[in-house]
């Protein structure tokens, strides 16, 4: 067991980081963050900011000499640099569930390997592979790159297989999944914490929508069955148990026609759409990762109040300063944001959550308090100021 006092490494100084440091410190840990980027969101709240890239020996030396577990924010950690540190400290989750989770021909295989529903994939590795892939997938289908895909980034939809070399031309002819574009009832994501011991909690499944490829709310609990909901739970524990995980797990779930179920992807971290677990969870999913880390009791993941998260993205200062004001006075609404100081179009700058005695009123306030943000007297932007580097 790791004490509070002692110091919690993150790899990466995202936001992820920054809530995991966060909830750390609150309970008493310190928190050493590696990332190369000077004020970082992580940084900005952490004990220690090395910095530097995962794969710098020497900062990595630095950062393991600190502390006394290390876990990520970031799936795209380089699985060496994971296994370097192993050698030094405590690391979780494992490498090998990272290895599996950055690479889309690998996660793919595993989830196959292990019956667990995905979409009808095939690998393409080169252009000789494409027509291949073609006739196993079949039309409508996507094209995504394996690795460094990320807020529908790196993905090309498909229809006729003459559009398929472009697509592959246009991702950089590189590995990619084609995957069978599924016609969709929703979908769904269960964010979960396994111990070392192989206890589990699961918090319970929350509706995501996607707006350009960004997740834009959640909505929990998810509207659906309670027997496809115990299904999704049930399908997300059975794919931290293959991977032998210990930490916070983020599935991404398809329901397709007729209520079936599919395994999207897995996020090695704790989930975009896992922040309401904040504001509406006894206990949230960063509070997990610490407990998981540490090899501490999992806490009580059960919902307190039904409740919406919608992410404020940069696109929110198109018209100037955000009116917080106008949003924060709508009920039930709380205000999250990362300490990003440039607002571009598609970041993730901050989220709002709306806790409500129902869903449904839930995500409608959640999307007025969005709305109230654009809403009219914007001010002109204020000057940004500079980051602050912490200590
Ligand atoms: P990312 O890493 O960008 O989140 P995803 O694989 O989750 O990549 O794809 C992003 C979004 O694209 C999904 O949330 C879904 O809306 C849509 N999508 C991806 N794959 C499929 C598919 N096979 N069928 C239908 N929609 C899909
Ligand atoms: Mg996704």
């Amino acid at each position: 067991m790791i004490l509070p006092g002692a110091t919690l490494g993150v790899l990466g100084g995202g936001q992820l980081g920054r809530m995991f440091a966060i909830r750390a410190r609150e309970m008493g840990y310190r928190v050493a963050v590696l990332d190369p980027e000077p004020g970082c969101p992580a940084a900005q709240v952490a004990d220690v900011h090395v910095q530097g890239a995962y794969d710098d020996e020497a900062a990595l030396a630095r950062f393991a000499a600190q502390v006394a577990a290390v876990t990520t924010e970031f799936e795209n950690v380089p699985a060496d640099t994971l296994a370097w540190l192993r050698d030094h400290c405590v690391v979780r989750p494992p490498v090998e569930a990272v290895a599996v989770a950055q690479d889309r021909i690998r996660e793919k295989g595993f989830l196959q390997a292990n019956r667990l529903p995905t979409a009808p994939w095939a690998p393409v590795y080169d252009a000789h592979g494409l027509a291949a892939a073609w006739r196993e997938v079949a039309a409508p289908a996507i094209l995504k790159t394996s690795r460094l895909g990320y807020d529908g980034k790196g993905q090309v939809r498909v229809d006729r297989l003459e559009e398929l070399p472009g697509a592959w031309s246009a991702l950089g002819e590189v590995p990619c999944v084609l995957e069978r574009r599924l016609a969709l009832e929703r979908e769904i994501s269960v964010v979960l914490a396994r111990g070392e011991d192989g206890a589990v909690a699961a918090f319970p499944a929350g509706e995501n929508v996607h707006r350009d490829g960004i997740l834009h709310t959640t909505t929990v609990p998810a509207p659906v069955p309670p027997a496809l909901a115990g299904a999704a739970g049930a399908l997300a524990e059975a794919v931290a148990a293959r991977l032998a995980y210990v930490g916070v797990l983020g599935v991404e779930l398809f329901v397709a026609e007729g209520g079936r179920l599919f395994v999207n992807e897995l996020a090695p971290r704790p989930h975009n759409s896992g922040h309401y677990t904040m504001d509406a969870c006894a206990v949230d999913q960063f509070e997990q990762q610490v407990r998981a880390l540490c090899g501490l009791p999992l806490g009580d993941p059960r919902l307190l109040s039904p409740v919406a998260m919608v992410n404020v993205l940069g696109d929110c200062w198109a018209g100037g300063e955000p009116r917080w004001d106008r949003a924060l006075a709508l009920p039930g609404v709380k205000l999250h944001l990362y300490g990003k100081a440039q607002p571009r179009p598609g970041r993730k700058m901050g989220h709002l959550t709306c806790v409500a005695p129902d869903p449904a009123t839930a995500l409608r306030t959640a999307l007025a308090a969005h709305a109230a943000l654009a809403g009219p007297g914007a001010t002109t932007p204020a000057p940004l100021t500079e980051e602050v580097a912490c200590s």
